[in-house]
C-alpha cells in the first residue's frame, strides 16, 4: 500500500474538526468539491466550499450520488442524513488545505513549484515530459493551480513518488503565502510576469513580490532577469539561482533563434560554452517555455547537452477536451491531454453533458498509473464507467482486453490502434457522441482524424470552460435567490447552439431565451430541457411553440389576441412572458395599453403569466443613469398592477449584462445575461474578471513578392508602399470579416505579429502585408483572440463587439474546447 491510509476518524483528529458525527469510519481516498464529479463515492469526502454558490446546497446531490462523508461549516447540515458522516469546521477551504498540506508533509520528495502569469501549465507538462523517465512524478492535473486546485494536487502524493511538479496561481494579494506553506517547493520556477491588472494587482512590482513568496525557502531558483526588474539580485529567493535570458547576460543566454519549417534551432551560451538545441516549434511563447524547461534541467544538475537533446522531443500539449462534428452526424470529443483516471472522470462528465445524441460511446486505451496494480486500476475504471452509465466501450490495448470481464457487456476490444482502424468500416458509428481518449503511445489522433469531419481552414474556437467561468462571475454578483436567464439568441451570439446550451444546462441556469421559434426547436431536438423563452413568436409558429414547449414573449395586444385565439382549441394553460416598453420603444406594452391588457388577461383561462419583463436601454452608461432609474420605476409600477390583477406573482426581470453589475436594484427576480457570457461587459474596465470565449483563426493560402507601387486586389485600392511580401488568407466578407477592414483598417496576427490588411477584402479571401516576416503557406493567422480582441476589431470599424461576433457566418466551423 503506497498511499497513506486515511479514515474519517483520522481526518477529524488531523484537522481538527470542531465537532464530528461519525456513523461509520469510512476510508477516504478522494477529496471532492463538485457533487457531479465523483469517482468512487463511498471513499469520497465532500467539502462544502463557500464559493460562488454555497457548497452546502449540493450536499443532497452528493448524497444521492452515494457520498456519505461531508466537511461542513454550517451546523444546520450535520443532522441532514442519519447515515452520513459530518465533520464540522470553521472554514471548509482551510480544512481542505490543511488536510492536503498534511499529506504533502509526510513525504520527503523533491518538489518543483511553478508560478508566473502565463505558461505555468505548459512548463509543468513539459517538465513532466522531460523528467518522467528519471522520476516517479506526481503533478497538478490540468491547470489545477488555485487555492483549491493546489490542495487537490497535493492530496495525490504518495510513497511511490519522488518528484512533484506543482503549479501555483493567484488571483489576489495574500494568496501565495498560503500556497507556499502547502507546496513547500525546493526548486522554484518563475515563468514570466504579464500585465498587472489581469490578476487583480495595481503595480507590476506588487505582483512580482507576491509571486516570489512561493519561493521563500527554495534551494534553487530559476528565473529571467527580464521579469524581475526592480528587485536587486541579492533579494531574489534561492540559495542557488539560475537565470535565463533572450537578450541579456544570464546563466543560460540565448544568442540566436533560427526558424525553419516550424522548427527552431536555438543557440545559447551556458558556462562559457556554445550549445544548440532543436525545438519542434517556432512561436515565441513556446520558445520561451522551452528555454525555461532547459534552464530548470540544467539547474537540477543535468548535463547541458543531454538536456538540450531531450528538448528535441517535446510535444505540444493539447490541454483541453475538444468537441467537433464527426462523420455520420456524430459528435466527437477528442481528449488527447492526459490518460489518467481523474482526467477520464472529467471527460466522461463532458460526454454525459452532451444531450444531442442518445447513444454514447467511449473509445479508451490502456491507462498507465504508477503505484497501483493493474487489477486495482481496471476495477476502478470499470466502476467509473458503470457510475457514469457508459454502456458502449471500445477498449484498445492488451490490459483492457485482459480485464474484459469487469467492463460493460456491450464492449469491443482490440489489441492495438491499427487493429481498430482496420475494423472501423464495420463499426458503423452513427448519430452518437463518442469520447476518444488514449495514452500517447496509442496515437489516438489517428482515430479522431478518421472520425471527424475535415475542419476547413477558418475555425471559430469556443472555450466552453471560459463561458462557464463567465456565468459563475455573474452569479457571484447576484443577490441570493435571483434567477438567471441566459440569452442564446442568434446562435448564442454566433458561438453555437446546443453546444452552448448543454453547458448552461449543466451549470443550472434557470432559463434560456432565443429570438425565433426555430432556434428553440433546434435546442429541444438536441435534448435541452430548460424552459426556453421565444422573443419573436410569429403566429404561424404557435403550433410548434406549444408542441416543443417553448414559451412565447407577448409584446402587444394584437399578439395576445392571436395567441388567445390559438389557445381556444388547446387544453390546459400555457406559460407566456409579458414584455413592457419602458423606454426602448422596440417591442412591448405601453402604459396606455395596460388597462386593456389586464382586461384581456382576466378573460382568458388559457394563459399563465410566467414572467413580466422590460429592457434597459443604457444600463452600461452612467450618463443615462437617471433614465435607467426611471425605467425601473415605471416597470415596477406596471408589473405590480399586473401581478395584482392576475392574483399571483410572475417573475420580474429587467437587467441585461451591464445592468447586473451597474444597477444591483434592477436584479429583481431574474437577470438576463447575454454578451457577458461571451466575455464582454461594457460596464467592466477591460472586461476584468471575464474570460475570452471566442478565437477566430484562419490560415495562409499563398505568399508572394510584390514590388513597390504595384496594386493589390480589386479596383487597385491597395498599393504596395515598398518592395515586400503579401500573404493571402482564407477569410473574406462572406465569412463575416467586414469589407470595412480592408485597406489597412484591420489587422491580423501572423506568428504573433500584427500585420495590416492591404487592398479590399474579397468574398472568401483577403490579403495581408507581411513584408519582412517569415511567413509560409499553411501558417496560422489569428483574426481575433485574447490579445487582438474583438473589442479592438469593433473599434477599428466603429461598431460593437456584438456585431463582430454575430457576423461570423455559419460556414465558419466551430470547434469547442472544455478544460
Ligand atoms: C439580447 C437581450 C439581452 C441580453 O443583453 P446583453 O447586453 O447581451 O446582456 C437581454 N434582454 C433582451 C430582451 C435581449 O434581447
Amino acid at each position: 500500500m503506497n498511499r497513506q491510509h486515511y479514515t474519517i476518524q483520522k481526518i477529524a483528529a488531523l484537522l481538527p474538526a470542531l465537532e464530528s458525527t461519525i456513523v461509520e469510519d469510512l476510508e477516504v481516498e478522494h477529496l471532492v468539491i463538485d457533487s457531479r464529479r465523483l469517482i468512487n463515492p463511498d471513499a469520497s469526502l465532500f467539502f462544502a466550499l463557500q464559493g460562488h454558490r454555497d457548497g452546502h446546497q449540493f450536499i443532497s446531490d452528493a448524497y444521492n450520488n452515494g457520498v456519505r462523508s461531508f466537511v461542513v461549516s454550517d451546523r444546520a447540515y450535520t443532522t441532514r442524513y442519519v447515515d452520513a458522516n459530518y465533520l464540522l469546521v470553521a472554514d471548509v477551504l482551510r480544512a481542505l488545505q490543511q488536510l492536503s498540506a498534511h499529506n504533502r508533509s509526510l513525504y520527503d520528495l523533491k518538489v518543483i513549484g511553478i508560478t508566473g502569469s502565463n505558461g505555468k501549465t505548459i512548463v509543468k507538462e513539459w517538465l513532466y515530459q522531460l523528467l518522467a523517465n528519471d522520476f516517479n512524478v506526481v503533478k497538478s492535473p490540468k491547470s489545477f493551480n488555485s487555492q483549491i486546485g493546489v490542495a487537490l494536487s497535493l492530496w495525490e502524493i504518495d510513497q511511490a513518488h519522488d518528484l512533484g511538479i506543482i503549479e501555483a496561481g493567484i488571483s489576489r494579494p495574500g494568496e501565495m503565502a498560503v500556497l507556499e506553506a502547502m507546496i513547500r517547493p525546493g526548486i522554484g520556477v518563475l515563468t514570466n510576469i504579464g500585465e498587472a491588472h489581469a490578476e487583480g494587482f495595481f503595480t507590476m512590482e506588487e505582483k512580482l513580490l507576491e509571486k516570489l513568496k512561493l519561493f521563500k525557502d527554495v534551494v534553487v531558483f530559476v528565473y529571467s532577469p527580464a521579469y524581475t526588474t526592480g528587485i536587486p539580485e541579492a533579494q531574489l529567493p534561492g540559495k542557488r539561482k539560475f537565470s535565463w535570458s533572450f537578450n541579456s547576460k544570464a546563466d543560460l543566454q540565448v544568442i540566436s533563434c533560427e526558424t525553419k519549417d516550424h522548427r527552431t534551432l536555438l543557440t545559447a551560451i551556458v558556462k562559457g560554452k556554445k550549445v544548440s538545441c532543436m525545438l519542434p516549434f517556432s512561436d515565441k511563447a513556446s520558445l520561451e517555455n522551452a528555454v525555461i524547461c532547459w534552464a530548470t534541467l540544467i539547474a537540477m544538475g543535468y548535463d547541458v547537452a543531454v538536456a538540450a537533446s531531450r528538448l528535441n522531443g517535446l510535444m505540444m500539449v493539447g490541454m483541453r477536451l475538444e468537441l467537433k462534428n464527426g462523420i455520420n452526424q456524430c459528435s466527437i470529443i477528442d481528449d488527447s491531454y492526459s490518460a489518467d483516471i481523474s482526467s477520464l472522470a472529467i471527460a466522461l462528465d463532458f460526454l454525459n453533458l452532451q444531450n444531442q445524441h442518445e447513444r454514447k460511446t467511449v473509445i479508451l486505451s490502456d491507462l498507465f498509473e504508477t503505484g497501483r496494480s493493474k487489477a486495482a486500476l481496471y476495477a476502478e475504471i470499470a466502476d467509473l464507467l458503470a457510475q457514469k452509465q457508459i454502456k458502449h466501450l471500445i477498449g484498445i490495448g492488451p490490459d483492457l482486453s485482459a480485464h474484459k470481464h469487469l467492463l460493460p457487456g456491450d464492449s469491443k476490444f482490440y489489441p492495438n490502434t491499427v487493429a481498430f482502424l482496420e475494423d472501423l468500416p464495420n463499426l458503423h458509428f452513427q448519430n452518437e457522441s463518442i469520447l476518444v481518449k488514449g495514452a500517447r503511445v496509442f496515437e489516438f489522433e489517428r482515430i479522431s482524424k478518421r472520425l471527424t469531419q475535415k475542419v476547413h481552414d477558418t475555425v471559430l474556437e469556443i472555450d466552453l470552460s471560459a463561458l462557464a467561468n463567465n456565468l459563475q462571475f455573474y452569479r457571484a454578483k447576484l443577490k441570493p435567490g435571483v434567477k438567471v436567464m441566459a440569452m442564446v439568441k442568434a446562435f448564442s451570439y454566433g458561438s453555437g447552439s446546443f453546444e452552448i446550451a448543454n453547458v448552461l444546462q449543466y451549470h443550472k441556469v434557470d432559463y434560456l431565451a432565443v429570438a425565433y421559434t426555430d432556434e428553440g426547436i433546434a435546442l429541444r431536438r438536441a435534448g435541452i430541457k430548460l424552459p426556453i423563452m421565444v422573443m419573436s413568436p410569429e403566429p404561424a409558429a404557435f403550433d410548434a411553440i406549444v408542441c416543443y414547449q417553448l414559451e412565447p414573449e407577448i409584446y402587444s395586444l394584437e399578439i395576445l389576441e392571436q395567441f388567445n385565439a390559438f389557445m381556444e382549441n388547446n387544453a390546459g394553460t400555457f406559460p407566456v412572458h409579458l414584455k413592457i416598453d419602458t423606454g426602448m420603444h422596440r417591442l412591448g406594452f405601453e402604459e396606455g395599453d395596460i388597462e386593456t391588457l389586464l382586461n384581456a388577461l382576466q378573460r382568458t383561462k388559457r394563459i399563465k403569466v410566467r414572467s413580466i419583463f422590460s429592457h434597459l436601454v443604457a444600463s452600461d452608461d452612467a450618463v443615462h443613469d437617471a433614465f435607467t432609474r426611471q425605467q425601473l420605476e415605471v416597470f415596477n409600477e406596471i408589473a405590480g398592477r399586473i401581478s395584482a390583477a392576475v392574483g399571483y406573482e410572475p417573475l420580474k426581470h429587467i437587467a441585461n449584462t451591464a445592468g447586473i453589475t451597474r444597477v444591483p436594484d434592477a436584479q429583481l427576480d431574474m437577470v438576463r445575461v447575454g454578451i457577458g457570457l461571451y466575455g464582454f461587459d461594457a460596464a467592466l474596465k477591460n472586461n476584468r474578471g471575464l474570460q475570452t470565449v471566442a478565437r477566430l483563426k484562419t490560415t495562409v493560402t499563398q505568399v508572394r513578392q510584390v514590388k513597390a507601387n504595384e496594386s493589390v486586389g480589386y479596383s487597385r485600392r491597395g498599393v504596395m508602399p515598398q518592395d515586400g511580401s503579401i500573404a493571402t488568407v482564407k477569410i473574406g466578407y462572406a465569412d463575416g470579416y467586414s469589407r470595412m477592414f480592408g485597406n489597412g483598417v484591420g489587422r491580423m496576427l501572423v506568428n504573433g505579429t500584427a500585420v495590416p490588411t492591404i487592398g479590399s477584402i474579397c468574398m472568401d479571401m483577403c490579403m495581408l502585408d507581411v513584408t519582412g516576416l517569415d511567413v509560409k503557406t499553411g501558417d496560422e493567422v489569428v483574426v481575433f483572440d485574447d490579445v487582438l480582441t474583438i473589442e479592438m476589431l469593433a473599434e477599428q470599424i466603429q461598431t460593437i463587439p456584438y456585431e463582430i461576433l454575430t457576423n461570423i457566418s455559419q460556414r465558419v466551423k466551430r470547434v469547442y474546447f472544455y478544460e
